[in-house]
Formats: C-alpha cells, sequence, structure tokens
C-alpha cells in the first residue's frame, strides 16, 4: 500500500490542491491527514468539504488541535491564531462544525499510529521538537511507525530496542528505508504552513510494500495564497510567515 501523509493543512487551498495533484501522480492508495485543516488561512470551508470528501472516499484523518478550537474554547491559542480561527468559525456550516469537533486524536493502521501532536498527550499538543520530547511518544505505545505533524517542520526520529532515541537528517524526495531494527517517528511538514524556511507545500508517502518513506516537496502559488489571506482581513504576519515559509 502507498500511503500518502499530510497534515497542517490549515486551510490553505492552493497547497492542498497541489499536495492532492503532485500525489495523484504517484500511485497512492490511501490518504491520511494528520489534522489542522483549518486555522490560519483563508479557505476553510473550501479545505474542509475537500478533506470531507476524501474521508467519504477511504482517507483516515485526525483531529489538529485548530480543528478543535473550533468548538471548544479552552483550546489555547496564541493572538494571531485566535482572530484567524474566530473569522474561520463565522465560515463554516454546522455540518462542517461538527464534522471537525468528531475527529478523533489518533488512528491506527496496522503497525502505523496517526496523531496530530504527540502520542503520550494526544490531547495536550506537546510539539514533538527533539529526542527527549519524542521519548514519551515511543514510550506509550508499540507502533512501529508513528506519523504526527503539529511543528510545521519535518524531522525524523528512531527509537532503537534499547530505547535510545535519535535525531536523522531527514532527506528530501529519496525513499529513506524504514529499518525493523528500530521504531521510527516522523513529523511531517506542513501543506499550509511551512515554518522550516522554504514555501513550499510538504508531505510524505509510505510504501508498506518496499517500507520506506520519501518527505516530499511542492511549489505552488504561495502570492494567490497571500492575496487571498490579505483581501480576507486576516492578520498580515500570516501572509507574510506563508510567502517566507517561517
Ligand atoms: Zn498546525
Amino acid at each position: 500500500m502507498r500511503l500518502a501523509l499530510m497534515t497542517d493543512i490549515h486551510a490553505n487551498r492552493e497547497a492542498l490542491e497541489a499536495v492532492l495533484s503532485d500525489a495523484g501522480r504517484r500511485d497512492i492508495d490511501k490518504f491520511a491527514i494528520l489534522g489542522d485543516l483549518v486555522g490560519y488561512g483563508p479557505d476553510p470551508e473550501w479545505c474542509v468539504s475537500r478533506v470531507q470528501a476524501l474521508v467519504g472516499a477511504g482517507a483516515v484523518c485526525v483531529q489538529g488541535n485548530h480543528d478543535a478550537a473550533v468548538s471548544d474554547p479552552s483550546v489555547s491559542l496564541n493572538g494571531v491564531a485566535r482572530k484567524a480561527l474566530d473569522w474561520t468559525r463565522q465560515r463554516l456550516d454546522a455540518a462542517q462544525t461538527s464534522f471537525l469537533a468528531a475527529l478523533p486524536l489518533t488512528q491506527t493502521l496496522g503497525d502505523v499510529l496517526l496523531v496530530h501532536a504527540s502520542a503520550n498527550d494526544p490531547a495536550g499538543w506537546i510539539y514533538v521538537t527533539s529526542a527527549s520530547r519524542a521519548m514519551p511518544s515511543f514510550r506509550v505505545c508499540d507502533a512501529r511507525l508513528i506519523f504526527c505533524g503539529h511543528v510545521h517542520r519535518p524531522q525524523l526520529l528512531t527509537c532503537d530496542a534499547r530505547g535510545d532515541v535519535r535525531d536523522h537528517n531527514v532527506p528530501m524526495g529519496a525513499p529513506i528505508p524504514l529499518l525493523r531494527s528500530r521504531r521510527w517517528l516522523a513529523v511531517l511538514g506542513a501543506v499550509g504552513q511551512p515554518r522550516d524556511g522554504s514555501p513550499a507545500a510538504g508531505y510524505a508517502v509510505l510504501d508498506t510494500a518496499t517500507n520506506d518513506l520519501t518527505f516530499r516537496r511542492v511549489s505552488y502559488d504561495v502570492a494567490t495564497t497571500a492575496r487571498k489571506l490579505r483581501a480576507a482581513g486576516l492578520p498580515e504576519p500570516l501572509a507574510e510567515r506563508l510567502l517566507a515559509g517561517k
């Protein structure tokens, strides 16, 4: 099976269209969406509808903190994110709001665990940014492969038989053999708001037959998304960070 893994779409229609079009050329059998369909970006209703259609066709999807915050005011967000979310809430219809609220925090596909933030505290929205922050996720489950998002920067960690967790370089576009002597945790780069210095949309493809993972980047028309974001009256820093990939 070839599984396309996407996270942090953040209401960015142009980025999501670009990733789906790239995935469409790569014999994908199934899609997994790791949360944060909305927040920050100017096209929440289109993005939620597109993901609802993917789920209707067999995709799996978990909830992100921005998705949860649409109907749960106790989810904490910074000022800019809060403003964008208040705007987002007005744009979604009741069915879309219920869809986001009902998303599960984790999903399992065979030996794969999917979660937006950390596996050890999925509703705590912890950023997995280092080996020490990844260790509790390996300890809490026995999944061989853990995929998450939330950080918006791709990262790759392994846990060996002794429980030692290590950070690895993330090669772009080249298949990474997922050696069975270790367990793996991959933090996927964001589709709709990358923060690693490149504005290109990120996603990854897992091939369970060849047992490898490929991180991919796809250029898209960022200027159009930034223009729509400004036209919607969303906070200016959101347009600037999109253009800079920060
Ligand atoms: Zn996010």
